[in-house]
């Protein structure tokens, strides 16, 4: 069984990287993609036990962006044989620029007057720490009641607390996973804002190949209406569960079910 969207505790999965193999092989999957949020960690981390569970795993990653000011998810896929030693100094600088925001995060936070830390933020979120993050530590404090309140006083793009952060536009993203030989999915397309099957000609010409058409969040119209887009725009077809692990209990590997050629297609 094929599953090409996972993540470890490398981003905002719960399972370390071993154990994400070992959960993966308990439900029945024998090539298992890692896609953490901007980090390859989760993926080399996992070799090993790949390796010894006889689990095939194929090197991913999930990159946020953002399309016409909205968020969206980008997939890329590396099947083997690309030298990634360019895509992953991108993604370092990525990280670099993600740190510095929450240093500066850190920093506005206290000069509203609040006890709060990097360091303290980082326990939390490890190599993604984020806004979540700061939020959670707010609550904790007795700052504010939730996580929203976090949000929508301090937080959200139009709050008093908020630091800028670039993040990297669609058609960047697409380019930078083409250009080190990734084949880049579209991922979770159900939760793109607007209507998908207008936006499509805008994406494939940014060099989009491939839509993540199977996903825990499609229904069996959805996935038939991106397997249309797919044939229709001459795109790849991915597909995964999106395992977290306990932050997402009802996500289970063995849960969705993927054409058993999937990754053979791919390759082709
Ligand atoms: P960051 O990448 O650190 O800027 O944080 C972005 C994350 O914060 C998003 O992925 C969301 O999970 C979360 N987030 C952003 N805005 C809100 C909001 N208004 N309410 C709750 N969570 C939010
Ligand atoms: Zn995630
Ligand atoms: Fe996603
Ligand atoms: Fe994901």
């Amino acid at each position: 069984m094929i599953d090409l969207h996972s993540h470890t505790n490398e981003s905002d999965g719960t399972c370390a990287p071993a154990q994400l193999v070992a959960e993966a092989r308990r439900g029945g999957v024998t090539i298992l993609g890692i896609t953490d949020h901007d980090t390859f960690k989760g993926y080399d981390g996992a070799l090993p036990a790949a390796a010894e569970a006889g689990v095939e795993l194929i090197c991913g990653i999930e990159l946020s962006t953002k399309l016409h000011g909205h968020s969206v998810h980008l997939l890329g896929y590396f099947l083997g044989g690309q030298n990634l030693d360019e895509f992953r100094g991108w993604i370092a600088g990525q990280q670099a620029e993600r740190r510095d925001r929450n240093a500066r995060l850190a920093v506005r936070l206290r000069e509203l007057g609040f006890d709060v830390t990097l360091a303290e933020a980082e326990a939390r979120g490890r190599g993604m720490t984020g806004r979540p993050h700061f939020a959670q530590i707010l609550v904790e404090k007795g700052y504010v009641a939730n996580l929203r309140q976090a949000f929508d006083e301090y937080l959200d793009e139009s709050a008093k607390g908020y630091v800028f952060r670039r993040e990297p536009q669609f058609a960047e993203a697409v380019a930078r996973v083409r250009a080190a030989g990734g084949i880049a999915s579209l991922a979770h397309p159900v939760r793109v804002a607007g209507d998908i099957a207008a936006l499509m000609p805008e994406l494939r010409a940014s060099g989009l190949n491939a839509i993540e058409a199977y996903h825990s969040d499609h229904r069996p119209e959805d996935t038939e209406l991106y397997l249309g887009l797919a044939r229709r725009y001459g795109l790849h077809v991915t597909g995964g569960s999106d395992y977290h692990g306990a932050i997402k209990p009802n996500v289970t590997f063995g849960s969705l079910r993927v054409p058993d050629d999937l990754v053979d297609r791919l390759r082709g």
